[in-house]
């Protein structure tokens, strides 16, 4: 137990919280019987404690969305200031945490995306972004990346590109998937990520004009595919996707919900790139997940269709008043401690040459890529094949036992497939940046063993 650690009350909560965990609770993408959940009991910053009083060092952010750290003092405060004042309204009526959540999500985004419909999450805004599009343009079809998630709801899943979307495709859901440009395992046998970059597009106009221009409601990318990969996308690719789904007028979605919020060191990944797109939907970091809240930033020209017509969507929980009174004291946090800035210049000075250097030590990596604190570390048995260390959609022994060794040296990782990314707190110090780079550089000699040359 390290000092400062949980009391003897919180881990014996913990442990029974476990045996309750086993015998009532149903688990998102898992075998019930065959899962071994960790009682968490205490979190604070970058460091969340088990049951048994261990502590690890938070590299996973939970899943992706925890940018401020956990329990930050003031957006625990403005949520307990919000319940003694006022826990619920209902949607159709104004309330001040949510116009405010609004007006600072507004000023956030680029260009005209100056109207905010709430989610409680990222699925359901993905749903709605999409609902938006079709009734915008009377068209039915999606267009959506292969390696991509977009959320686990019925619409969500569907243009998901991931291996989890098989067992729910209904086969009549509009999505159709055409191939993302990821210089790494390149679709188009390209050689160079300018010509990935021209063969993509050429690729993605291809799939347009095929499919017809008239059928195609939306195009819905991740900036910077998260959960997929972290690949980032080659220069010129995501302003050629504003330019076609433009010429096509196809309602472009940039999907933020885990880049966005200061993970990639800008508030939007598509800054990046200096693009607009007609919606973002966010979520996870727009709170840091502390009440559940996502939404949809919409153009004028999309907000204006339902500006006589109503829109046919709506949730009981939207724009919730304690997820926005997190968000206004989470956005305040992040502007106010320069987290955004913060995280770029970790991305910029520490996590890009640290795995670059690593990349140069270990046979294992294939490819370290990322931006600000939303980096991959690509795990290969051979470098010249780049045979993945497990296969698409799978695990592994080889990762289990890496992931095993994280957790043993005291790290909490976040890991698919062949892959370990690097994704904690915006707010991580240098020194504990380090310290877990450095946990990772020793396990990878488990990896490393693994390789055949
Ligand atoms: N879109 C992206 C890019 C995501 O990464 C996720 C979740 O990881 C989602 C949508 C779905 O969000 P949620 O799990 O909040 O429904």
């Amino acid at each position: 137990t390290t000092a400062g650690g949980p009391t003897d009350a919180q881990l014996a909560a913990g442990r029974r919280a476990y045996e309750l965990d086993r015998a009532h609770v149903f688990h998102s993408w898992s075998a019930q019987e065959t899962l071994d959940p960790m009682s968490i009991v205490k979190a604070e910053g970058v460091h969340v404690w088990d049951a048994d009083g261990k502590r690890y060092l938070d590299f996973s952010s939970q899943l992706v969305n925890t940018n401020i750290g956990h329990q930050h003092p003031k957006v625990v405060a403005a949520i307990a200031a919000q319940a003694a004042e006022l826990c619920t309204v209902a949607p159709q009526h104004a309330n001040a945490a949510r116009s405010e959540a609004a007006r600072l999500i507004a000023e956030l985004t680029p260009g005209d995306l100056n109207r905010i419909f709430f989610t409680n999450g990222g699925a359901d805004a993905v749903e709605h972004a999409i609902r938006m599009a079709r009734l915008h343009t009377g068209r039915r079809k999606v267009l959506s990346a292969y390696r991509s998630y977009h959320g686990g709801t019925h619409l969500a899943i569907n243009v998901t590109g991931d291996a989890r979307r098989v067992p729910n495709d209904d086969g009549d859901s509009g999505a159709v998937h055409f191939f993302p440009a990821y210089p790494y395992r390149s679709y188009f046998d390209s050689a160079t990520p300018e010509e990935e970059t021209e063969r993509a597009l050429k690729h993605l106009e291809d799939v347009i004009v095929l499919e017809g221009p008239a059928n195609i409601a939306a195009l819905i990318l991740e900036s910077i595919p998260g959960t997929a990969g972290i690949y980032v996308p080659p220069p010129g690719y995501i302003e050629g996707v504003r330019e076609l789904t433009a010429k096509y007028g196809i309602v472009y979605i940039a999907d933020e919900v885990m880049a966005g919020f200061g993970r990639s060191g800008k508030w939007f990944a598509v800054e990046h790139w200096n693009v607009t797109p007609d919606i973002i939907t966010f979520a996870k970091g727009v709170n840091s997940g502390y009440v559940p809240l996502g939404g949809v930033a919409m153009s004028e020209a999309i907000y204006q269709t339902f500006a006589q017509r109503p829109y046919p969507g709506g949730l009981t929980y939207s724009g919730h008043p304690l997820a926005c009174a997190a968000a206004v004291a989470a956005i305040t946090a992040m502007r106010e401690e320069g987290m955004i800035e913060h995280a770029a210049a970790l991305g910029e000075n520490v996590f890009g040459p640290e795995l670059r250097a690593m990349a140069e030590r270990h046979p294992s990596i294939g490819e370290v890529r990322g931006a600000g604190c939303f980096w991959a570390i690509e795990l290969v048995k051979n470098r010249e094949t780049r045979e993945p260390m497990a296969a698409y959609g799978g695990s592994s022994p080889e990762m289990n036992e890496l992931v095993g060794a994280l957790k043993a040296a005291g790290m909490l990782p976040f890991a698919n497939y062949n892959r370990i990314h690097v994704v904690p707190p915006l707010n991580i110090s240098e020194e504990d940046a380090r310290r877990g780079l450095a946990i990772i550089d020793e396990a990878l000699a488990l990896a490393d063993a693994h390789v055949v040359s």
